[in-house]
C-alpha cells in the first residue's frame, strides 16, 4: 500500500496509571521484582494491540520506560553516575532507579540525577551525566527484549531510540570541563551493536529521535550529525531519523546529506509547505509526516489533512503518515471518561483515539475507506465551533477592548515603592516565605474527604480556617513580616484555580506522566475564560483579620495557568492568557477592596513557555509579559505586587522580567551558591527582589551563618532597601518541624544583618 502509518510512541503509565502503582509499590517493597515486570509486559502488550487493532502498520517498539526514556539510553550505553555503581554483576532495575530517585542503601553520597523539562513540554528527563574520561558498553538489552517480546506477539515491529547526539545535548557534564563531542565516537560504538543485534532480527525499520534537529545548532554539532549516521547506516536496517517539536528548515542541508533511509517533520509544531519541502529534500528519503497533534488533545481535522494528502501525493506517491510526536503527552483514552458529556467527550482524541484517526486517515488516502467516514469523525468540530459552551461575547468583547492603561500601574516603580514602604511600614530586609506551608497528611484528608463529599462544606472551611489560623500563629511566633495563609485549600495551584474558572473542563482519567511515578492531569481549557466567583479573597480576608501583619494574597499567574492546561486550539494562546488575566485581575481588585495590601502573582511557567528557537521569543514574552501586567496592573500605588518564579536561568529574559514591573520579585537561586547573584554584578535589577536564602527541595536545615553568608553576598549586588528575605519556593512538601527550623534560622540570620552588617 501506497500510505503507511505508525506512531512515534504511545504513552507508557497504562490506562489506570498501572505502572505508576506498579513502581511505587516495588519501591515500598510491597511487590516483588517479578511482579513490577508484569506490569510492564501487560502495558506493553495492551500498547501494542491497541495500535494494532486500530490499523496501524506497525508497533513501535522502545517506547516504554520504567521511569523515563533518556534514562534508558544511560542504561543500555551503561552510562552510570559513578555514585550509583554498587558492584552489581549486571545492571539492572534498581540500579535505574537509584540514578533516578538517589538511595540510602550506601554510605555514599547516592543523589539522584537532575531532572528537567523534555524541551518544552511538561515532561520531566533524567539528565545524563559525563566526565571526560568515560567509556560505554552495551550494557541494558531492554530494547532488544521488548523487540522479542513484540515479535513473538507475531507484530510487525519497528524500534525507537533515542538518537546518540540528543541524548549527548542533553547531558550534563560533571567535573573537568570537556567537550561532550569527545564522547561521541565511543557512544556510538554501543548504537552500531543495538543496531546489528536488531537486524539479526529481520527488522525493516527502526526510528531513531533526534529532536535537537529543530533547534539552532552550533556548527561542530552540525558536523557530527553528519559523522554519527554515517557510522550507524550498516544497510542491514533502516533508519528513520525522527524530528519533532518545530520545523527543520534551518537544517535541512545537514539532513539531506545524512546516511538516512527516511524523515519524520512535524507538521503542527512545524511550518511545511510539502511540495516546497520536498523539492528540497532529498528524494531518496522516505517521508513520515506527523500530521496528528501529540501535544494536544483536539480530535483532528482528518478531512482537511485528507484533501492536502491527496494532492501531495500527486507528488510523491509513497509516503508515511504518523502523531507529531510520541503520543507520551497526551492522555490514553477519551472512551473511559464518565465525568463528561458524550458532547464535549466528542471534542477530543486521547492515545488510542488518534491511532484511530491515522488508521481512517491512511485507509482514505488509500482508497479503502469511504470519505463519508472522515465526514462522520469530523462533524463535532463543527458542532464545537457553535457551542455556547465555548462562545462568551462578554470575555471576547472585553479582550477586544484591552486598552494600554490597563496593562500599565498608575505610577511608576519609584514612586510606588515610596507609598507601600510608607503604607505598609516594613523593616529593612523584610521576611517573608513563598505561599504554601506544609501540605501535611491532615490537610490531604480533609481535602479529599470534602471532595468525596464526605464530610460538608460548612465543616470543611471551619477545618480549613483553623489550619489558616495556625498558619498565622505559627508565622507570627516566627517573627516574619509579610504573611501568608498558607494554601491548605488548594492541591494544584493551576487546577484549583481553573476549577474557578469558566471555559475548562476536567477529566477523570486524563493522566499524563510528568516524571518517574508522577502524573498530571492538565485541565483542558475548552472556552472562552471568566471568573465564576471570587476565588481566593475569603481565605485571604480571614488570614488577614487574625493578624496585624500584612497577609500576601497568592495568585496563580495567567501564562502559567495555560501552560500547564491542554489549550484550545481555535484562537491564539496570546487570546486565552488575556483572557485568564481578565479574570484574575478582577479577583486581584477584590482582593484589593478587601483590604489586602500585598498580592503575590506566581509565573513559574513564564520562562518554561519560550519557545524552543529564539527568532520566536520577541513574540512569546511580548504577550505573556503583558497578559501579566494586564493582570495585576489595575490596583492602587499602594497595593504592592509580588511575583514568583521558581528557577535560577533566567539571565537571557532578564529585560522581560524587569517589564513585569512587579514591586517585589522572589526566586530560586541556585542549589548552591546564589550564582544568580553574579549576575546582578552587571545587571541592575530595578525593583525589589528576593533571591531564595535556601532550598526548600532539600530536608537539610540552613545554619545561620550559612544564612548570614549569602545575604551579605547579596548585599554587594543588591541594595539594602531593595533586598527581601525568604526561602526559595514554597513549602508544602517540607514538614513542619523542617519549615519552623529552617524560618528561625532565616529570621535570625535576618535580625544578625540588621543589626550588625548594616549599621557599619
Ligand atoms: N505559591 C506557591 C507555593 O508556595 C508557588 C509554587 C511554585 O512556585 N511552584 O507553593
Ligand atoms: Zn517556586
Amino acid at each position: 500500500m501506497a500510505i503507511k502509518n505508525h506512531i512515534l510512541g504511545f504513552p507508557r503509565i497504562g490506562l489506570h496509571r498501572e505502572l505508576k502503582i506498579a513502581q511505587e509499590n516495588y519501591w515500598l517493597k510491597k511487590i516483588t521484582l517479578n511482579e513490577l515486570l508484569a506490569v510492564g509486559r501487560k502495558i506493553r502488550k495492551k500498547n501494542w494491540k491497541i495500535q494494532i487493532e486500530s490499523g496501524l502498520d506497525y508497533v513501535t517498539v522502545g517506547d516504554f520506560a520504567w521511569y523515563d526514556h533518556v534514562l534508558n539510553i544511560s542504561m543500555m550505553i551503561n552510562n552510570i553516575p559513578k555514585r550509583h555503581c554498587i558492584n552489581e554483576k549486571k545492571l539492572n532495575l534498581d540500579t535505574l532507579f537509584r540514578i533516578a530517585r538517589g538511595s540510602k542503601l550506601t554510605d555514599k553520597n547516592c543523589s539522584a540525577s537532575e531532572m528537567t523539562k523534555w524541551f518544552n513540554t511538561n515532561y520531566h528527563y533524567i539528565v545524563p551525566e559525563f566526565t571526560c574520561d568515560q567509556n560505554f558498553c552495551f550494557s541494558w538489552k531492554q530494547i532488544i527484549e521488548e523487540v522479542d517480546e513484540a515479535l513473538s506477539l507475531g507484530y510487525p515491529v519497528k524500534p525507537v531510540l533515542l538518537g546518540p547526539l540528543t541524548y549527548l545535548w542533553l547531558g550534563k557534564i560533571k567535573g573537568i570541563y570537556f567537550n561532550k563531542l569527545d564522547l561521541l565516537k565511543k557512544i556510538l560504538s554501543v548504537y552500531q551493536e543495538v543496531l546489528l543485534e536488531l537486524s539479526l532480527r529481520k527488522i525493516k525499520w527502526i526510528q531513531i529521535d533526534e529532536p535537537i534537529l529543530v533547534l539552532d545548532l552550533p556548527e561542530d554539532w552540525k558536523k557530527a550529525f553528519n559523522y554519527s549516521y554515517k557510522v550507524l547506516n550498516n544497510n542491514k536496517i533502516k533508519i528513520l531519523l525522527a524530528t519533532y517539536f518545530g520545523d527543520i528548515h534551518h537544517n535541512l542541508e545537514i539532513i539531506n546529506n545524512l546516511s538516512v533511509n527516511g524523515l519524520h517533520i512535524d507538521l503542527i509544531a512545524g511550518k511545511y509547505n510539502l511540495s516546497q519541502l520536498h523539492k528540497n529534500l532529498n528524494d531518496k528519503l522516505l517521508l513520515s509526516l506527523g500530521v496528528i497533534n501529540g501535544r494536544n488533545i483536539w480530535k483532528a481535522n482528518i478531512l482537511k489533512w485528507f484533501h492536502k494528502l491527496q494532492s501531495f501525493m500527486k507528488i510523491k506517491n509513497t509516503f508515511w503518515i504518523s502523531s507529531s510526536c510520541s503520543l507520551l503527552h497526551v492522555p490514553l483514552d477519551i472512551s473511559i471518561e464518565d465525568n463528561l458529556t458524550d458532547f464535549v467527550k466528542s471534542w477530543f482524541s486521547f492515545g488510542v483515539q488518534k491511532c484511530l484517526e491515522l488508521s481512517i486517515l491512511s485507509r482514505a488516502l488509500n482508497k479503502k475507506l469511504d470519505i463519508q467516514e472522515l465526514d462522520n469523525w469530523i462533524k463535532p468540530i463543527d458542532e464545537y465551533k457553535s457551542s455556547n459552551i465555548v462562545n462568551n461575547t462578554v470575555v471576547q468583547e472585553r479582550v477586544s477592548k484591552i486598552s494600554f492603561d490597563q496593562i500599565k500601574r498608575k505610577n511608576n516603580f519609584i514612586i510606588r515603592s515610596k507609598i507601600q514602604k510608607n503604607e505598609l511600614n516594613l523593616p529593612i530586609l523584610p521576611t517573608t516565605t513563598i505561599g504554601s506551608f506544609p501540605q501535611t497528611k491532615e490537610i490531604r484528608k480533609l481535602r479529599l474527604d470534602y471532595k468525596n463529599r464526605v464530610i460538608n462544606q460548612k465543616d470543611y472551611e471551619k477545618e480549613i480556617k483553623i489550619h489558616i489560623k495556625n498558619n498565622i500563629i505559627q508565622q507570627e511566633k516566627l517573627g516574619l513580616d509579610v504573611l501568608v495563609h498558607g494554601e491548605p485549600e488548594r492541591n494544584d495551584m493551576v487546577e484549583y484555580f481553573s476549577e474557578y474558572l469558566e471555559g475548562f473542563v476536567f477529566t477523570k482519567y486524563g493522566w499524563v506522566q510528568s516524571y518517574g511515578s508522577r502524573c498530571v492531569k492538565p485541565p483542558i481549557i475548552v472556552g472562552d475564560i471568566s471568573r465564576i466567583t471570587p476565588i481566593t479573597v475569603k481565605w485571604s480576608k480571614f488570614a488577614q483579620s487574625l493578624t496585624k501583619k500584612p497577609v500576601k494574597a497568592m495568585l496563580t499567574g495567567p501564562v502559567t495557568i495555560l501552560c500547564w492546561s491542554f489549550p484550545r486550539e481555535d484562537i491564539s494562546k496570546e487570546n486565552i492568557s488575556n483572557q485568564i488575566a481578565l479574570a484574575l485581575r478582577d479577583e486581584v481588585l477584590d482582593l484589593e477592596n478587601s483590604g489586602i495590601n500585598i498580592i503575590q502573582i506566581d509565573e513559574p511557567a513564564l520562562r518554561e513557555g519560550l519557545p524552543l528557537r529564539k527568532k520566536e521569543w520577541t513574540n512569546y514574552l511580548s504577550w505573556s509579559v503583558k497578559s501579566f501586567k494586564l493582570c495585576s496592573s489595575g490596583v492602587k500605588d499602594s497595593t504592592q505586587i509580588h511575583t514568583h518564579m521558581c528557577y535560577c536561568e533566567f539571565n537571557d529574559i532578564m529585560p522581560s522580567i524587569v517589564d513585569l514591573d512587579a514591586d517585589v520579585i522572589t526566586i530560586e537561586t541556585s542549589r548552591s551558591d546564589m550564582e544568580l547573584l553574579e549576575f546582578f554584578k552587571t545587571f541592575k535589577y530595578p525593583n525589589d527582589i528576593g533571591p531564595g536564602v535556601y532550598d526548600i527541595h532539600s530536608p537539610n536545615i540552613p545554619t545561620i551563618k550559612w544564612i548570614e553568608k549569602l545575604l551579605i553576598k547579596a548585599l554587594q549586588y543588591i541594595s539594602p532597601e531593595r533586598l527581601w528575605v525568604n526561602p526559595d519556593c514554597g513549602l508544602k512538601t517540607r514538614n513542619w518541624i523542617e519549615t519552623s527550623l529552617a524560618l528561625q534560622n532565616m529570621i535570625q540570620a535576618t535580625i544578625n544583618i540588621r543589626k550588625n552588617f548594616l549599621k557599619k
